[in-house]
């Protein structure tokens, strides 16, 4: 969704662009505004996606250390003493 709220301001700005060149200054300006929002927006987005990959990244190699439970099978973290689900010591 809010990619594409930032891909509508910048191919709106582009759009407004062309009619701005024949109008004057009015028009080329919020355009302007907008392809520079919509590019701005989708570079946030990408920086920010980058980052929560990053993140994810860490989660899963943290989530990979865990210790199954032989008794019930249940993944408990590594610095768990007793299991989560039945209670037994690890
Ligand atoms: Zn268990």
């Amino acid at each position: 969704m809010y990619l594409m709220l930032a891909i509508a301001c910048l191919f709106f700005g582009l759009f407004l662009l062309f009619p701005g060149y024949f109008v004057g200054w009015g028009l080329i300006v919020p355009a302007v505004c907008l392809v520079i929002i919509g590019i701005a927006s989708l570079g946030a987005r990408y920086y920010i996606l980058r980052r929560y990959a990053r993140r994810v990244e860490e989660f899963r190699k943290k989530a990979a250390i865990r210790v199954r439970c032989k008794y019930c099978g249940a993944l408990n973290p590594d610095t768990a003493m007793r299991c989560d689900r039945c209670g037994a010591t690890l």
